[in-house]
């Protein structure tokens, strides 16, 4: 299997402060990388960086074999203009800790808008796609709703629709269920699950330990801007090599 993102040596500071510190991470193309680690560990900074709502300051990152953010010029490289790199965008799905979703738009207008705009696709072609997305994450009934009638977890529900209707390559997912009510992670993680099960690469961040447990096929865990330990679940999980994964660990099982 071809990787589907490929990090290689990526390093980023904010001022003085080493949020990246020579990150390297493959995930191939149809799997699941679940990324665990501490609080300011640098894990939603490693994921803007996939597609390039932060640039790196060293390394490389490539979707599907396309180098994200730069044009390659020899040896050198070249940021991208705005335009590529919104084109870049497109592939790449992301799902936030809050939904993020138009509140003056109903359900159905969220999921078309970028595929109408983006992508210049027809009314009838985006909203075919939107209704059957709608029937995957289970609110088939709801696309005349507004976001503000919907629970949390219903919004979550449909900013997975709406990232999915662009038809991306890989899903990108920051927390996106630690700002729910207990009673609405399941459904959620459910949506991921079969997402998952369907073949979809995904890079997910979750202290969902149970679903990290059950879907990934790989799990990172961050500290301080570094990558410490890598592996299966059955690996990271049970049988941490480092200290202070199992301290996290403990912090949140
Ligand atoms: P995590 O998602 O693991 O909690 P983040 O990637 O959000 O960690 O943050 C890592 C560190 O980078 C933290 O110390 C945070 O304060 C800092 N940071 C994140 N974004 C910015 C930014 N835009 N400007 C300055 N510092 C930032
Ligand atoms: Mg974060």
């Amino acid at each position: 299997m071809s990787a589907a993102i490929e990090i290689s040596r990526v390093s980023k500071s904010f001022g003085f402060s080493r949020v990246l510190d020579d990150v390297s991470l493959a995930i191939p193309a149809g799997s699941v990388c679940v990324v665990l680690g501490p609080s300011g560990s640098g894990k939603s900074t490693l994921l803007r960086c996939v597609n390039h709502l932060e640039s790196v300051d060293a390394g490389t990152i490539e979707v599907g074999g396309e180098l994200i953010g730069y044009r390659r010029d020899g040896d050198r490289l070249h940021e991208l203009s705005a335009r590529a790199v919104a084109r870049q965008r497109a592939r790449i799905g992301m799902v936030f800790q809050h939904f993020n979703l138009f509140p003056h738009r109903t359900v159905i207008e969220n999921l078309i808008e970028a595929p109408l705009l983006v992508r210049r696709e027809s009314k009838a072609v985006a909203i075919a796609r939107a209704q059957r997305l709608l029937a995957q994450v289970g609110l088939a009934d709801r696309a005349a709703a507004w976001p503000r009638e919907l629970s949390g977890g219903q919004q979550q529900r449909i900013a997975i629709a709406r990232a999915l209707a662009m038809e991306p390559e890989v899903m990108l997912f920051d927390e996106p269920t630690s700002a729910l009510d207990p009673e609405l992670v399941g459904d959620v993680l459910q949506v991921m699950k079969s997402l998952a099960r369907s073949g979809m690469t995904m890079m997910v961040v979750t202290h969902e330990i149970g679903f990290a447990r059950e879907v990934a096929d790989q799990i990172v865990f961050m500290d301080q801007g570094r990558i410490i330990e890598s592996g299966p679940p059955s690996q990271v999980l049970d049988a941490p090599r480092h200290g202070r994964t199992s301290a996290f660990l403990s912090t949140v099982l």
